[in-house]
């Protein structure tokens, strides 16, 4: 009989066993325990409602569809104008960056670019990826088979370039030996929260011009950045337009997990021979793509309101603060932490000698609390562990005194 095929490399990911099983350890320990309240520092998301100015533009918008004179439907394909606009101002023109609006592509998040920009590249490339790494990246060259075979032992791919992130380098990649064609960065860093500076990015636009590479660079926590020598975009390196495609997200700076935009920059300079990748993007965006809602895009319009800039500003701190919390608490009871002061992740190392899975079901068990075994995002996150600033202040503060008293 005749039947259908399959796209086979879907079967070769390995389950996301990371998120199902902190679940199910979660809850059999509130079952036995229900007495103990569970704080959780584990998952990425924020918790903090959406800033005033942000909420304003959503009713703003919504009015305008119930009539007829303000109505919108289908969205312009790259997006609309006013928002690429702000952003090419406010990203990257203050920033004394060259990106213009037409080189923006709205989108509904981070998570879907970085998913999606692959296909528009050989399925031949090689990628290469930090380790650990926000799963993404690996995961969907995975489905578009370009990533070899999986070694369950070492958890790694036979045909992507891994780059370790260790202590010995501050969680920053090196250059790799192998060329790899495609290379993926995300600094602030999930999960590590490290950054690398501005003359550090640099050696990686030199590196991908002179190699014929191109870089995704993931500038999903540019929001978290405090310190004076961390890049907010790659843009600010020179030649980044020849070699690099950033994505933007509107989740964490302004609490828009729930609401849903992103963007990608694809410069026009980005060329493969002649053709130019924004080319390839925009008929992507065109072919699949039916855009971010008008009324999503006036609240992204917002946030580079004057109003939306600082109410966002003390939300972004409000996170920073228990980021602080968090990482003074853990090194004064005597852990090795890191990240934390450009991003809202706080990673530790796991204390005398244990995994990062026996570390979570310490912390479980001992002080109500969950974060994420490092060993979840890459082989060399074993040994370390993620706890995350977007709790409440309150569970954060609880949070650190239950570990102390550990
Ligand atoms: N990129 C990184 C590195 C992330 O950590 C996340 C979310 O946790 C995303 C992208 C997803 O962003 P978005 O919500 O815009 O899809």
């Amino acid at each position: 009989m005749h039947m259908f095929k399959i796209n086979e490399d879907y079967l070769k990911l390995p389950g996301s066993y990371l998120f199902s099983a902190i679940g199910k350890k979660v809850a059999a320990y509130e079952e036995e325990h229900p007495e103990q309240s569970v704080i959780r520092l584990g998952i990425g998301d924020v918790t903090q409602p959406l800033a005033p100015a942000i909420i304003d533009a959503l009713h703003g918008a919504v009015e305008e569809m119930a009539h007829a004179e303000t109505f919108h439907g289908y969205a312009p394909d790259l997006g609309y104008e006013f928002l690429r606009t702000a952003m090419a101002e406010k990203d990257y023109k203050d920033r004394g960056c060259d990106i213009k609006a037409d080189e923006i592509f709205i989108s509904d998040g981070a998570k879907c670019d970085s998913g999606n920009i692959q296909e528009i590249f050989a399925k031949d490339n090689r990628i290469a990826v930090c380790d650990p790494v926000y799963p993404v990246y690996v995961d969907t060259n995975v489905m578009a088979g370009r990533t070899g075979t999986y070694n369950a032992d070492t958890e790694t791919w036979s045909d992507v370039i891994y780059m370790p992130c260790t202590k010995e380098t501050n969680f920053a990649p090196e250059l790799p030996k192998e060329t790899p064609d495609i290379i993926y960065l995300c600094f602030p860093n999930n999960p590590t929260g490290s950054t690398i500076t501005k003359p550090q990015l640099q050696e990686w636009v030199d590196y991908a011009n002179k190699n014929g590479a191109v870089i995704i660079y993931d500038a999903a926590y540019e929001a978290y950045i405090s310190e004076e020598d961390v890049p907010h975009t790659i843009y600010e390196c020179d030649g980044a337009r020849t070699c690099a495609i950033e994505l933007r997200s509107f989740s964490k700076n302004a609490g828009f997990t729930g609401v849903r935009l992103g963007a990608a920059v694809v410069p026009k300079d980005l060329k493969c021979g002649d053709v130019m990748l924004h080319a390839l993007w925009a008929r992507r965006h065109g072919t699949k793509y039916n855009g971010a809602p008008y009324i999503v895009q006036k609240a992204g319009e917002a946030v580079y309101s004057e109003a939306g800039r600082t109410q966002l500003g003390e939300q972004v701190a409000y996170y920073m603060k228990n980021a602080g919390i968090i990482y003074d608490g853990l090194k004064s009871a005597g852990y090795n932490v890191s990240g934390g002061v450009n991003a809202p992740y706080i990673w530790l190392e796991t204390p005398k000698g244990m995994t990062s899975w026996q570390f979570f079901d310490h912390l479980l068990e001992h002080a109500g609390v969950v974060g994420t075994p490092g060993s979840g995002f890459g082989p060399s996150g074993e040994g370390y562990f993620r706890l995350t600033a977007f709790g409440s202040y309150e569970n954060t503060v609880a949070a650190i005194s239950r570990i102390k008293e550990i």
